[in-house]
This record gives structure tokens, C-alpha cells and sequence, in this order.
């Protein structure tokens, strides 16, 4: 049987190491270990706040692996996750479909979105999970005719226990995380190492021979017919650059940033993150407790049961790059502006809650959707596979994204991933 390689084990790797699984020899080669939930209680790493020894979010490396930090010039926090899973598992488990902008390319996943829904539970029926401020937060939002809706969620949340660690991976198995196809992949008799770091492709003649992986001082060569890259959407063109591929400066990063205020026991810290959200043209708003602006920022006030917060989540401008060693990724003046005009909508729904301007403050801007310095147009719509690629190396996550969606993109991803199987598997016959 022919030998496939893929590269890493997020959203985009693990759904299609399941599908090429069997078709060929698969071998999932991961950066990181073997994930486990973050385990401290979350008190714990309160007191070390309260200590003053919380002052940069790189610390959070060195007490969860799992997660990856990067910072950008303007001190946006990047988050990534890089263990078995990917950021799947760090992920509030929200599934939208956000094909839109691979529509207009003329990409159609209808048939893939299906498989998904039959794969893997998705419901967006957890209303009695939502505590009294969320309820009222809904209220509001519906009265100003924002039309929030609850969010469709992948797992089991019929046994959620309002734990809200879901960013730090569920501990009580409800939450999906793609480390489930991941276990599929396996029993189709795929093989998963991890601890791997890829360097680059071995290619010769417009083909990749293999991969090239470093291994302490070593370099390992492993051969492979098939490479699908899915390192992220800042692992896989760092990659493709070192291998001497050029890829395009299009990063977007769909940046976060929260507007909060004290509200006593709100409790939102221990409850799903993101329960509903209201879609409005280039951001989204939803109600969502940021750990990490109450870890790393000095404005937000212990304890955190007392906090009540809404994040925008924007669709940036398509520009910026992801180097394997940096992210140079700056904020357009449109993208400001779209920030601007989600908190200041942010501040009037708080203000209807009852809290007065001056108590609010603002988090800590973040992001974890990276992608688009790949992206698909329309004459790969039918190839999916960018000109620039040797002829037998795919890419399998969101790099492939023509735009930035300001929304969740792991079940866009799954689907493409999915699709690109197919591809692989035709040409395979
Ligand atoms: C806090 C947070 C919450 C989120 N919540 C949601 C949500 O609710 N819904 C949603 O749809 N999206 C969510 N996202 C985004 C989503 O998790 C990611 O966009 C998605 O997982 C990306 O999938 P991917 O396959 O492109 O990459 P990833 O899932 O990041 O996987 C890439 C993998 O490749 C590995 N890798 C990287 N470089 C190499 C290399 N050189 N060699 C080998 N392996 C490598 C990495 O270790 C990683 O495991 C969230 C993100 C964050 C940070
Ligand atoms: S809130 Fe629910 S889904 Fe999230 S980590 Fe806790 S039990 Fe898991």
C-alpha cells in the first residue's frame, strides 16, 4: 500500500488521517505530546495572580504545554494548541458552518458537512446549562434586535457539568476534540508519532520524496507517495517555506477582545464559554469569561465568579505572516474600526444590564483562528491543490481559506479536510 504522511493532528489533520486511513499506510507525525487536560484547579493559578507572579502569558507554556503562546508586535496573544488535538482541544466546542467565502470559489462541502453531523454529536440544546446573568444577556440582545442564537456545540453537553475549563480541555470527556478521529485513524491501523517537529519536505523534480524531521541533533528522513500538511494555520507555511515553497502574506487571526464588568456571582467562569452569539457584518459578539485576561490583566479584579464579560470576535484583514519563529501580523485601521464598533455595542448591552460605563474594562486582545497564507481560488476548486504544491503534497487546514470567517472554523476545516481525502484517494486509484 502507499505511504501517506500527515502533519500534525488538529481540526484538519486527524479528520483527514481517518479518511486516507486504510487507503493508504498513514503516519501522523505531532509536534507536541500526548494531550492531557490543563489539571491545577483554576483557584490555584488564581493565588499565583493575586501573588503578583502572573505577568506575562508565556508562563502558561511552562504550566500547560498544550498550549502555545505567541505574541505579535502589538501584543496581541496568539493561542494555538500543540499536543495531540491541536487547538481542537483547547476549542469551546462551538460547529458553524462558514463556507461562504469557498462558495464563492465554487467549492461545494454540502456532502462533507453531512458526514460531519453523522460523526459526531452537535447540539445547540444546553439552554438549561446558561446561569441567570447569560439568560438576561439573552434578553437584552434579543430586545435590541441583535438575534442572539445558541450555539451549536460538538459533544455530549446533556452530562456538561458547567465546569467552564472547556479552553483548558474538558476534563470530563464531554467536550469533542478531534483527538476522537484521531482514535478512529488508529484502529483503521494509522500510525501516530508524536514529540515529532517537521522541518521540511525532501523534494526532488517537482515531487516530495518525503519529510525531513529533526530529531535532537539528527535529521530524519521519512519516506512517503502522499504529504498532507496540517500543522495550523501558523505551522503549515512556516513549513512550506523552508522548503522552499513561497506562500502569501494573507495571515488572518480573527483577533478577540472582551469588554467586561464586576457583577457579582455571575459565575461565568464556571459555565459553557459562548453559549449564544449574534452574528453582525464582520464580527460576532457572544458571552465569554477570558481566562487568560483574568490570569495576565492587571484591570481584571479577583475573584473571578464576580465577572460578567462579552468578547467581539472580528473577521481581520487578510494580511500579515506566520514565519515558524514570529507572527507579524499588525492591525489594519479597518480592523480597529470593526473592533471599535463590536465593544462599543458591547458597552451599550451592558449598559442595559445596569452597569455604568466607567465600571467597564477591557481584556486582553487575543486570537487562535490563524489561517489564509495558502488560500484556494477558483481554479483549485476542483484540484484543491494550490499550484505552488509539489504534485503528490496537499494542504489540510485553514492556511486554505480564501478569507478570515470572525467565526469558529473547525467544522469548515473538518469538511475541507475531508473533501481533500477524496482528492487524494481518486488519484490514488
Ligand atoms: C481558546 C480557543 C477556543 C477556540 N474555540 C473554537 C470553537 O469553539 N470552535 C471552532 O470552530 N474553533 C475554535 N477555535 C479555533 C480552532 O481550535 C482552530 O482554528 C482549529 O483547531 C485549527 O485547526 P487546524 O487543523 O488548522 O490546526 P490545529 O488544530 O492547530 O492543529 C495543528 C497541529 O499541528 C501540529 N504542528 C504544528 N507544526 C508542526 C510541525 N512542524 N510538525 C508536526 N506537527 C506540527 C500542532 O502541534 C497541532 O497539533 C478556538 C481556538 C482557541 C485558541
Ligand atoms: S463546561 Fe462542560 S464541556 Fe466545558 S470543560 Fe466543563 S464539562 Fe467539559
Amino acid at each position: 500500500m502507499r505511504k501517506a504522511i500527515v502533519v500534525g493532528s488538529g481540526a484538519g489533520g486527524a479528520a483527514v488521517a481517518r479518511d486516507l486511513a486504510g487507503a493508504f499506510t498513514v503516519t501522523i507525525l505531532e509536534a507536541g505530546g500526548e494531550f492531557r487536560p490543563f489539571g491545577w484547579p483554576l483557584d490555584r493559578a488564581a493565588g499565583l495572580k493575586r501573588l503578583g507572579l502572573l505577568f506575562n502569558e508565556k508562563e502558561i507554556e511552562i504550566i500547560f504545554p498544550a498550549m502555545r503562546v505567541q505574541k505579535t508586535a502589538e501584543g496581541m496573544v496568539l493561542i494555538s494548541g500543540r499536543a495531540t488535538g491541536g487547538t481542537t482541544t483547547l476549542s469551546c466546542g462551538n460547529a458553524l458552518r462558514q463556507d461562504t467565502a469557498l462558495k464563492t470559489i465554487g467549492i461545494d462541502l454540502s456532502p462533507e458537512f453531512e458526514e460531519l453531523e453523522k460523526d459526531i454529536p452537535v447540539s445547540a440544546d444546553h439552554e438549561r446549562l446558561w446561569r441567570e446573568p447569560t439568560r438576561r444577556l439573552f434578553a437584552v440582545f434579543a430586545d435590541m434586535g441583535l438575534d442572539p442564537r445558541p450555539l451549536p456545540k460538538m459533544g455530549r453537553y446533556e452530562l456538561c457539568r458547567s465546569c467552564g475549563r472547556c479552553v483548558f480541555g474538558c476534563p470530563h470527556g464531554v467536550k469533542w476534540d478531534s483527538r476522537a478521529f484521531l482514535a478512529d485513524a488508529r484502529a483503521r491501523g494509522a500510525g501516530l508519532m508524536t514529540g515529532c517537529r517537521v522541518e521540511k519536505l525532501l523534494i526532488r523534480s517537482g515531487r516530495a520524496e518525503g519529510i525531513i524531521v529533526k530529531e535532537g541533533r539528527h535529521r530524519l528522513v521519512i519516506p512517503a507517495d502522499l504529504v498532507v500538511l496540517a500543522a495550523g494555520g501558523m505551522g503549515t507555511p512556516p513549513l512550506l517555506e523552508r522548503s522552499g515553497i513561497p506562500v502569501e502574506p494573507r495571515l488572518f487571526v480573527d483577533p478577540v477582545l472582551c469588554l467586561a464588568a464586576e457583577w457579582k456571582d455571575a459565575c461565568q467562569d464556571r459555565e459553557l464559554p459562548m453559549p449564544f452569539a449574534a452574528q453582525r457584518n464582520g464580527y460576532i459578539l457572544s458571552p465569554y469569561f477570558d481566562h487568560l485576561s483574568f490570569f495576565f490583566n492587571k484591570n481584571w479584579p479577583t475573584p473571578a465568579g464576580n465577572i460578567l464579560s462579552l468578547m467581539v470576535k472580528l473577521a481581520d484583514s487578510e494580511s500579515g505572516r506566520a514565519t515558524g519563529t514570529g507572527v507579524d501580523k499588525i492591525l489594519t485601521a479597518e480592523d480597529k474600526a470593526g473592533l471599535e464598533e463590536g465593544t462599543a455595542l458591547c458597552a451599550d448591552i451592558l449598559g442595559r444590564m445596569g452597569v455604568p460605563r466607567d465600571r467597564m474594562f477591557f481584556g486582553t486582545l487575543n486570537a487562535g483562528h490563524p489561517g489564509g497564507m495558502i488560500p484556494l481560488t477558483a481554479r483549485d476548486a476542483s484540484s484543491f491543490h494550490p499550484e505552488r504544491l509539489p504534485e503528490n503534497v496537499y494542504v489540510a487546514d485553514a492556511s486554505l481559506f480564501p478569507a478570515s470567517l470572525g467565526n469558529p472554523p473547525i467544522w469548515t476545516i473538518m469538511a475541507l479536510a475531508k473533501r481533500i481525502a477524496k482528492v487524494c484517494k481518486d488519484l490514488n486509484r
